[in-house]
């Protein structure tokens, strides 16, 4: 069992069974009626008098905290059968009685710590009946408690349906299913007329709203689908597209994040392919970054995915929380934190194949 790649702030309760003694098939949502940060809630579940904890907690800025390891039981929604089988999470409130709201950057962050349970327990979807049968469950399912709040209980069926829904995005091709596409490029830094392709090399492409825009970074790979927005950042040492009209539905139809795409002859080639560039070799990992490490150990922290690469292949399923691995002689770990970390678990599973080119700097999943 791992911990989530999206935790901010560890500081691990006494208040736990160690280990827990079924396996994760449940998620328990609560709030902590009061405006407490990550922080402040280490402490409240510090002392062995409080006889409480969380496996994880959200505060109204959408950092998250970590107080119990996924591998052991919390105590937290006072029912050991649901909690031994469950992740408890608590959210902040920025609001009081009677509602106990929650700010949107909570929810959105719930939602996402949600998604990354799944995925990493292989739980298939969240299921809310409304009642303990379901495997998303309430504090006030077990208890006479207004936990989690009129306000977050009325989410629930939202926080089901959006974190299926992104739980059921298969890896996402482009809708015309072409290995290479091609369109004509209208020009470089200039205005974007009527079903123009358009290239811009500045800071920003200063366009309308009226199109849709991919960033293609330094080394040729789109680092986000196509989306219908205007003055887009451009990547440093890349470019942006941007499409209006019949050239906006080109590069929906024929560009996803990952794709390798290049310009030959005045021409737009987008190649299907599933890449994404290093953030540097054998260097400190930083933020939501990609490393690749090709000797010695890695140095890392354990808040990250690390997998090994031997002969072009990934040895295990990427592996959260040990960090500081050894670098077998002629092979390569990858090692990815935040987004990054989440796009190796997403990616590379034991088995696949993976290239690390690291004079260009960057990695191909075949
Ligand atoms: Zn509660």
């Amino acid at each position: 069992m791992s911990n989530s790649s999206l935790v901010n702030y560890t500081k691990i309760s006494p208040n736990s069974n160690n280990p827990r003694n079924s396996a994760i098939k449940k998620i328990t949502i609560h709030h902590c009626a009061g405006n407490v940060t990550v922080e402040a809630l280490g402490d409240v579940f510090a002392p062995v008098s409080r006889q409480a904890s969380a496996n994880y907690g959200i505060d109204s800025d959408g950092r998250v905290g970590m107080y119990v390891e996924e591998k052991n039981r919390a105590w937290t929604s006072s029912s050991g059968e649901n909690d031994h089988q469950a992740i408890t999470i608590e959210v902040a409130n920025d609001g009081g009685a009677p509602d106990w709201h929650v700010s949107d950057k909570a929810l959105a962050k719930l939602i996402e710590l949600c998604v990354d349970i799944c995925k990493r327990n292989g739980i298939q979807s969240l299921n809310y009946t409304g009642d303990a049968s379901g495997n998303l469950t309430r504090h006030n399912m077990f208890a006479a408690t207004t936990c989690p709040g009129p306000y977050l209980q009325g989410k629930f069926p939202y926080i089901a349906d959006e974190v299926n829904r992104r739980l059921n995005q298969s890896v996402e091709k482009a809708p015309s299913g072409r290995i290479a596409a091609y369109h004509k490029l209208d020009g470089t830094d200039v205005g974007r007329g009527a079903d123009k392709l358009i290239r811009y090399t500045g800071v920003r492409t200063g366009t309308n709203v009226y199109g849709f825009e991919v960033p293609i970074d330094r080394n040729g790979i789109a680092t986000r689908n196509p989306e219908y927005v205007g003055n887009s950042a451009v990547p440093a040492g890349g470019y942006v597209l941007s499409g209006h009209g019949e050239a906006g539905q080109w590069l929906y139809a024929n560009v996803r994040e990952g794709y390798q795409v290049g310009i030959y002859d005045g021409n737009v080639k987008a190649v299907q392919a599933c890449c994404k560039s290093l953030d540097g070799v054998n260097t400190g990992r930083g933020e939501n970054q990609l490393i690749a490490y090709t000797r010695g150990m890695t140095g890392t922290n354990p808040y990250g995915f690390e997998v090994c690469i031997v002969d072009g292949v990934a040895t295990t399923d990427p592996v959260y929380g040990e960090g500081n691995i050894i670098v077998a002689d002629g092979t390569y770990v990858l090692s990815g934190h935040g987004t990054a970390g989440q796009w190796l678990f997403n990616n590379v599973k034991k088995g696949t194949r993976v290239t690390v080119d690291t004079n260009i700097g960057f990695v191909k999943v075949e």
